[in-house]
């Protein structure tokens, strides 16, 4: 079977998502959504992909001289499923027009919990998003903590976590948006709303207090975790556990030379990546240690790509197209070049 999408928001994650389901076998991209006639509509067509917009905004586009396929009422009636990959919260209305056509829809991170009936995650919960008829996709810093966290409950018993990210400002395209010379603390006050976004995949009976600030960096987000082990584990241990994940990837500062974000940008750069996309977590191996029972590791998360594979699999979860997680997510991995390590 193939599945008929279209991607309700061509901008930073929808073109990201829009060009791995090209690459996949199960899936035919119907056609992506528009709203302001740019040089992205002409990139879209460039590939082969339709770019349909609003009945009002069409004269506008044609005035430009992009090519329109339709309106987004002639989308809808085409696909079986919706991927809403509009700014935060615009998805939640986008709903009532996914209703009123009857299609399946997968929202992203910067909706409300409440948008769907599960929040998603592949590594943690794939059979959650089987066969139902709305999806979220956890935002990235959601999505990186989840990974980590099922990976390391797969194979070792944890007790609390804590977790302080360093939040990018802005993407790099977004160019007005700050801050620009300051660390904002964003919440300053205990929790920051990612931990309760994690528990909305793991479970409530997780106890994690997440605390966040927001620097002036558009490239990645860091994060620094302290996990309460309740076995008997050696930094070896993890470690192994952690290289056997394909979508974590270890770096080390003495080996690779790798100690910021900006060389693991150029590290994507240097793999070939698309965009330098990296979709992996980027697990400083050096950092992670074990003081009195406690877990410490550093990660980095590019914000642009990292939901880009987890979208992909919730639409195999959603359409049951793929019934095995691993399987699933195996087929993504490989479709995305996603090997794990260096
Ligand atoms: P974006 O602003 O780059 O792209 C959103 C696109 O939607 C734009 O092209 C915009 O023109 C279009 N749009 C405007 N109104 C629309 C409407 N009514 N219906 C459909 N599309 C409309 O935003 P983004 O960064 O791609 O974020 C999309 C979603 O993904 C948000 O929920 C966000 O929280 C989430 N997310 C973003 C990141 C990130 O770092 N950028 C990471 C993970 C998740």
């Amino acid at each position: 079977m193939t599945v008929k999408i279209a991607i309700n928001g061509y901008g930073t994650i929808g073109k990201r998502i829009a060009d791995a389901i090209l690459k996949q076998d199960d899936m035919e991209l119907v056609g992506v959504t528009k709203f302001t006639p740019d040089y992205t509509v002409m990139l879209a067509t460039q590939k082969g992909i339709p770019v349909y917009t609003e009945e009002s905004r069409v004269e506008d586009f044609k005035k430009k001289g992009y090519e329109i396929a339709g309106t987004l009422n002639e989308l809808f009636e085409n696909v079986d499923l919706v991927i809403d990959a509009s700014p935060g919260k615009v998805g939640a209305k986008n709903k009532e027009i996914y209703e009123k056509y009857g299609l399946k829809a997968i929202f992203q991170g910067g909706e409300k919990e409440k948008v769907a009936e599960a929040s998603f995650s592949s590594l943690c919960n794939y059979e959650d998003g089987l066969g139902k008829k709305y999806l979220r996709v956890v935002s990235c810093n959601t999505t990186a903590l989840c990974r980590l966290l099922c990976t390391l409950r797969k194979n070792f018993a944890i007790g609390r976590v804590r977790a302080t990210l360093v939040r990018r400002a802005a993407d790099p395209r977004e160019y007005k948006k700050g801050p620009i010379n300051a660390i904002l603390l964003k919440p300053v006050k205990l929790p920051s709303h990612h931990g309760p976004d994690v528990q909305s995949v793991i479970g409530k009976d997780l106890d994690i207090v997440t605390t966040a600030v927001v620097a002036p960096t558009t490239i990645m987000h860091t994060h620094i975790l302290n996990i309460e082990l309740k076995d008997q584990v050696s930094v070896d241990d993890i470690i192994d556990v952690l290289k056997k994940e394909p979508r974590i990837m270890l770096v080390n500062s003495e080996k690779h030379g790798i100690v910021s974000t900006s060389q693991v940008i150029e590290l994507g750069r240097d793999l070939g990546r698309p965009r330098y996309d990296l979709y992996e977590n980027i697990v400083w191996e050096d950092s992670i240690s074990i003081v009195n029972g406690e877990l410490w590791l550093t990660q980095a998360v590019h914000q642009e790509a990292i939901v880009v594979p987890e979208n992909i699999d919730a639409v195999r979860a959603i359409m049951e197209l793929e019934r095995n997680p691993a399987k699933s997510i195996e087929k993504t991995n490989k479709s995305l070049g996603i090997m794990g390590g260096i």
